[in-house]
């Protein structure tokens, strides 16, 4: 079996709608949890995006695959290699095969679907009876696998899914695998597509993670490029919340973040910074003759976490 992890830009902002793969890691075990029988890394220089999303740009081996890192053709060639024809695969997630092959596609390259994979982080979910939304370092945590390699290398993220993996019992495991088809492949890595002009962010387990994110309470004065935190979210229909912070010397900046909830029952958001034109005040108004959400205020804990173990890149950020 061989356990995957990808370190990817998912071009948050950028016209062409691919995460660009930055580093490929992989381990060979002969089961989950046993012995390590071979590594694969490979760091990859991106070509296609011209900018880092916010989740890519603090990825701790960023500067490898930016200075040395090779064209994707060569790495996807050696892990052909490494692959040897392997059938079962195991991942932190749902995403990064998936990911693996379209970057194969873009570059005409033909991708290779694994007969059977197992998604580890539903296994785990499943195994504690939660929901599908615990971040690798939580698992690490939970399972006291010392946390000796920095997360979000996607060498280390492997080594640590093949360990978690070790911890889950067959029925969790066996109920989390599934073949990887082309309609899979091809169909848009989430059910919720990217729009344009907007910033998707999620998943969270509730709305008011979602409400009291950083990111989607972020505004930044197009003017001066200042940046405001939303204290309050308004919405009258409890899809579209409207806020609005004030930039001392341009006026009000108004954020507007639509939410939705996909098939798992994870919120994901779509955020976008609008102009004070009279319209949007308008729409501001309205909406704060409805409801009033008022942000939590405590940033103190969050942000020390994310310092610890970094931020993870756009699948789960
Ligand atoms: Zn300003």
């Amino acid at each position: 079996m061989i356990v995957l992890d990808l370190e990817f830009n998912s071009g948050l902002y950028e016209p062409e709608n691919l995460d660009e793969i930055l580093q490929v890691g992989a381990v060979r075990v002969d089961r989950l949890g046993g012995a390590v029988r071979e590594t694969f890394n490979g760091y990859i220089k991106p070509r296609v995006h011209k900018r880092l999303s916010p989740g890519a740009r603090v990825l701790p081996e960023l500067a490898e695959s930016l200075e040395r890192g090779r064209p994707f053709e060569e790495v996807y060639r050696a892990w052909l290699t490494f692959i040897a024809g392997e059938t079962e695969f195991a991942e932190w997630g749902r995403d990064d095969f998936k990911i693996l092959c379209r970057n194969a596609l873009h570059y005409g390259l033909e991708p290779v679907f694994p007969e059977k994979y197992t998604d580890i982080q539903s296994a785990f979910s499943r195994a504690l009876g939660g929901v599908n939304t615990a971040q690798l370092y939580q698992a690490a945590e939970y399972c006291r696998v010392p946390d000796t390699f920095v997360f979000h290398n996607a060498l280390h993220d492997a080594l640590y899914t093949g360990l978690i993996g070790g911890f889950l019992p067959e029925e969790a495991l066996a109920e989390s695998t599934f073949p990887l088809t082309r309609e899979d492949v091809l169909s848009q890595p989430h059910p919720l597509r990217k729009r344009k002009g907007t910033v998707r962010m999620g998943p969270f387990l509730t709305r008011e993670l979602a409400l009291n994110n950083m990111g989607c309470r972020r505004a930044v004065c197009p003017e001066c490029r200042r940046t405001e935190h939303v204290a309050n979210w308004h919405t009258r229909d409890g899809a579209t919340y409207l806020g609005a912070v004030d930039c001392p010397d341009h006026g009000p900046v108004i954020r507007r973040l639509k939410l939705m909830s996909d098939s798992t029952g994870a919120f994901w958001t779509y955020n976008e910074t609008l102009p004070a034109t009279d319209k949007n005040l308008r729409a501001l108004a309205k909406a704060s003759a409805g409801e009033t959400f008022a942000c939590s205020r405590r940033k103190g804990s969050r942000a020390r976490r994310r310092n610890r173990h970094g931020k993870r890149k756009g699948k789960n950020t």
